[in-house]
């Protein structure tokens, strides 16, 4: 492992490059961040099952089996970002009935609500939002956590640390 890296390397294979901390790379280029992420995708695949397309089918045939008489087949949940619109449109590609499912903490932005708003007409389905007393408990719990944080902040810098 080499003591120092080049920190205007990048991976052959993602976008971080040798200013990222804890970084190194291979004889092919590849950071250490991709070998164990690499390393651990082939223990999580279903064991004895490479044909994750087939796997996925099947598990899809089975959701909407088992939701043939109700309006929904399933619920994704839906933040308003890329990553879980992005399972919401699929799971409609794919053929299910999907209620989006929002849960909204009190942080929401007008975009996420916006970009909800819009997937769901999209694709020509419905939304539930979730909020009512949790929002309240989240709010706290998170005002609570900023402001903890910000006295040990202080209580850090008026010690010189
Ligand atoms: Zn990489």
């Amino acid at each position: 492992m080499p003591s120092s890296v080049d920190r205007s390397m990048v991976c052959s294979r993602c976008v971080m490059d040798g200013a990222t901390a804890g970084i190194t790379f291979d004889a092919a280029g590849q950071c250490n961040y991709c070998s164990e992420f690499l390393a651990r995708w082939d223990r999580l695949s279903l064991p004895g099952r490479r044909d994750q397309s087939a796997a996925l089918a099947e598990f899809v045939g089975q959701v909407k089996s088992a939701g043939q008489r109700r309006t929904y087949d399933c619920v994704v949940g839906v933040s308003g970002g890329v990553d879980s619109s992005w399972v919401l449109v699929n799971a409609v590609r794919m053929g299910l009935r999907p209620l989006a499912v929002h849960m909204d903490n009190g942080w929401n932005s007008e975009l996420a609500q916006n970009n909800i708003a819009n997937l769901v007409r999209g694709i020509g389905g419905d939304e539930v939002r979730v909020a009512g007393e949790p929002r309240i408990d989240a709010c706290d719990a998170q005002v609570a956590a900023q402001e903890a944080w910000r006295t040990s902040a202080h209580a850090l810098a008026a010690r010189g640390r």
